[in-house]
């Protein structure tokens, strides 16, 4: 197949009248349309506005989708506390499934191909199954909890690295390598030392299985594990092994310099969520910082019920205005720099090798978006124009490891009506988990 349009093949290369050669699971070539069209002219070609990488959405909890609007307007632990883990706790393994493909479709809709994506402690199987029937690439994990938290979520520490072991056996590398798996300790707060020392244990014990977890958000958060650790969050992680290169830590909005030494010299990912900061009031993340610092940025939607949306587009943005205010600095975060953050970064902290960019050899995961709308007329600036403009209703194609997962804005793995009002049908009762989750809040 020949996907033609204005290709953006990395943050540097744009070939005005481009195509990508898709064979299999992989890009057989990516060039100008004319010399592709003269090589391969058996092919079958398909032409879109805007062609670029899939994006990869590096922090994501599918299964909080059907709490969207449930808690605006509080800061991180009574969000936590007093919303979503009642929520979470009180979700069946039917309701985990909704959630979780709610947010897939809505991922795959608005152009994200891969999410590293922290699920909840009880039937994070359901979502796994999820992700592999849609197609979308994910690095996945079932939640560790075994402090400080709720009856209905709280787990005996030895039970709760059994079944992630026994997940990683069954999914890590699953649906042809399309799901892999993060070991997920929800944040320092709610797991004992013994929890996190086992997360690392089986990450070292399972080749490419990484670790995935919140990291200093909210400065609660913080003192909450200075008052238990003795140490700074970041020095605390790294203690037990939660740092290093196969770590993805989310947020890291409150850091001090030796923290960000310690990021910077493991090798530690880190994934900005903006809009989720801004509207939980977490704090600005040093991004530019950690950048200049050589430490692998990406960016993150977060969870519906503290953004509210899963578009990449606006993550993009929104990364790129909070640092040019943060900075009263114009040139901070250019597009180029957010678009390599949701897309090369991004694939680099998931670990998937030869994924973010349209290049020979690579991962087929693309997308096409329309420019056929009022505000992408006229179109000076291709990468301006998606960083700054576009919206992921524009995304009209979504490919993964060469399967079209969306086609003429619709997808074609799950059927969007249907889920969608199973979706509404479900209610939610956070009440009978809330005296529990208030008993062990920080
Ligand atoms: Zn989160």
């Amino acid at each position: 197949m020949i996907l033609s349009g204005t290709v953006i093949a990395d943050s540097e290369t744009v070939i005005d009248d481009g195509s990508v050669v898709v064979e299999g699971s992989r890009i057989e070539a990516v060039g100008r349309r004319s010399e592709i069209r003269a090589q391969y002219s058996d092919r079958e070609e398909r032409s879109y506005d805007i062609l670029l990488p899939g994006l990869v959405g590096g922090h994501l909890h599918s299964v909080q989708s059907l709490g969207r609007g449930i808690a605006d307007d509080s800061e991180l632990l009574d969000w936590l506390f007093e919303f979503i883990l009642p929520m979470e706790a009180s979700l069946s393994a039917d309701e985990m499934e909704i959630a979780a493909k709610l947010g897939y479709l809505e991922l795959i809709e608005s152009g994200t191909t891969t999410c590293i994506d922290h699920l909840s402690v009880n039937h994070a199987e359901r979502a796994f199954e999820a992700a592999g029937e849609i197609g979308i690439r994910g690095l996945l994990g079932k939640v560790l909890m075994d402090r400080r938290s709720p009856d209905g979520l709280a787990e005996e520490t030895d039970d709760a690295l059994a079944e992630t072991e026994r997940l990683i056996r069954e999914y890590h590398g699953s649906f042809d390598d399309r799901i892999r798996y993060a070991v997920t300790p929800r944040f320092a707060v709610s797991c004992s030392e013994e929890c996190l020392r086992g997360a690392r244990e089986l990450a070292d014990t399972y080749d490419g299985v990484r670790i995935h977890t919140h990291a200093s958000e909210n400065r609660s958060e913080i003192e909450t594990v200075e008052a238990n650790t003795g140490m700074r969050n970041i020095h605390w992680l790294d203690e037990v092994g939660l740092t290093g290169e196969d770590v993805v830590l989310a947020h890291c909005v409150w850091t001090d310099e030796s923290e960000r030494e310690v990021l910077a010299e493991t090798g530690t990912h880190v994934t900005h969520c903006p809009s989720s900061n801004m509207k939980l009031a977490s704090g600005i993340a040093p991004v530019m910082d950690y950048l200049d610092r050589g430490i692998n940025v990406a960016l993150g939607n977060d969870g519906p019920p503290c953004n509210n949306t899963l578009d990449p587009f606006t993550e993009m943005r929104q990364g790129s205005l909070l640092q040019k205010v943060d900075r009263l600095d114009p040139v901070a975060a250019p597009a180029e720099e957010v678009f390599e953050m949701a897309t090369i970064n991004g694939a680099n902290a998931a670990g998937f090798e030869k994924l973010g960019a349209l290049r020979e050899g690579w991962r087929a995961d693309v997308i096409g978006v329309t420019t056929d709308v009022t505000r992408g007329t006229p179109l000076h600036d291709p990468l301006s124009h998606l960083v700054f403009a576009a919206h992921g209703d524009d995304v009209v194609f979504t490919m993964v490891d060469g399967e079209i997962l969306m086609e003429d804005s619709e997808v074609t793995t799950v059927d969007a009506d249907a889920l969608r009002e199973r979706a509404n049908g479900v209610g939610l009762s956070l009440e009978e988990h809330r005296d529990a989750a208030a008993e062990v809040r920080p």
